[in-house]
């Protein structure tokens, strides 16, 4: 069997890609398979060679000025790197395709689209799931239909953004109560999201979260911890134990996420049995209404009143050595290289199945 690694693409997830990319790889069971990474460049082409050499913390070395967005060193010198295909030759007999892409073009259906097309089996989301997922907005609304708590929201594109600036803006103000988060609907790793607190950085972080995105979601702020949990699975979907976030700012931005990387783990969350309980069956439901498959890693806010709030389910959820959804599993009992055999058995099973 041969397991085709999709990895890079065209999200700003890049970089996150190529490390979770390794972690994988690393995972696979060679005695059983052969890998075959192919390369999607950020300017859409694909190429077949050997996984990209870079140590997988690399990003985590980047100094950044202010402004500026991480990018990997070597990732857009590939002229030696491997040789140009067509996406459609991926299309063989007895493999299994592993798209470790975050973000748009990766994580929000398209490409499950393609591999539906191809007929070939892929690890994760299908297409609905995947486009559920990855879109804020139609998430919240079916969180919303099965009465999961969110915070309060205001989702509008660019047109109504463009028609009635102002009245959005007052809408948000009427609702919402500052510090705001205001987040691009198709996005990963906070790209695009800025905490504001007032109007005129209101107007400023959406005009930036339209840079990824023709849909806007403007969230009440919450003070709160964040804590997350992991579902695998197709329909006997199961989940992890809980973990939180032990960060020194209260927002987990890409530069904490990839860079400084001072956010540290509790696995299991310390949080009472009930609050536990209450996490994962809403972890659940939520994968459920989207229709989950595979895997996806749901996020959540608990007060100090332990209310607990639904933020988000990542379908394709980073990889890297310091991401939450291994260790999750991991710590559940479940090691890396089992949780990646499973991965791979969801596959074949859903595209026998369709289960
Ligand atoms: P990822 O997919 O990497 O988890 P994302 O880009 O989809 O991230 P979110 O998880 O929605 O983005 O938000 C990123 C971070 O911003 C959260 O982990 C949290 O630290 C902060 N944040 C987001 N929304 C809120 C909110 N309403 N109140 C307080 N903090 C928030
Ligand atoms: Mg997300
Ligand atoms: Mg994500
Ligand atoms: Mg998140």
């Amino acid at each position: 069997m041969k397991i085709i690694l999709l990895y890079g693409g065209q999200s700003a997830e890049h970089e996150v890609s190529i490390i979770s990319a390794h972690t994988i790889c690393q995972l696979i069971m060679y005695g059983y398979y052969q890998v075959q990474p192919i390369y999607l460049t950020k300017d859409g082409r694909w190429l077949k060679g050997p996984l990209l050499e870079q140590p997988p913390t690399s990003v985590k070395q980047l100094t950044l000025e202010e402004g500026q967005e991480a990018s990997w060193a070597n990732s857009d010198d590939e002229v030696s790197y491997g040789v140009a295909i067509n996406p459609g030759e991926i299309q063989e007999p007895d493999v299994i395709v592993f798209p470790v892409l975050h973000g748009p073009n990766g994580e929000d259906g398209t490409i499950q689209g393609f591999l539906e097309v191809l007929n070939l089996p892929y690890v994760g989301a299908g297409v609905t799931a995947s486009a559920n997922g990855m879109d804020k907005i139609i998430s919240k609304s079916l969180f919303d239909q099965i009465g999961l708590p969110q915070v309060p929201y205001v989702a509008f594109n660019a047109l109504d953004w463009r028609t009635n600036e102002d009245e959005i803006v007052q809408r948000c103000e009427g609702s919402l109560i500052y510090p705001l988060f205001v987040k691009p609907a198709n996005m990963g790793s906070s790209v695009g999201i800025s905490r504001v607190e007032n109007a005129d950085e209101l107007k400023a972080a959406v005009n930036l979260a339209f840079k990824y995105d023709r849909r806007i979601v403007v969230e009440q702020g919450i003070i709160a911890q964040e804590c997350e949990v992991a579902v695998l699975g197709n329909d006997d979907a199961h989940v992890s134990v809980v973990g939180r976030l032990v960060k020194q700012q209260d927002f987990y931005d890409y530069n904490e996420k990839y860079i400084n990387n001072t956010v540290t783990m509790e696995i299991p969350a310390d949080l009472p049995e009930s609050v536990t309980a209450r996490i994962q069956e809403y972890a659940l439901k939520a994968y459920r209404v989207i229709d989950g498959r595979g895997l996806s890693r749901v996020d959540f806010f608990v007060t100090s009143n332990n209310d607990v709030y639904i933020n988000e389910i990542n379908t394709l959820p980073g990889f890297t050595p310091f991401s939450m959804y291994p260790l999750l599993w991991q710590e559940t009992g479940l090691s890396q290289r089992d949780l990646i055999e499973e991965l791979l058995q969801l596959a074949l099973r859903s595209h026998e199945t369709k289960q």
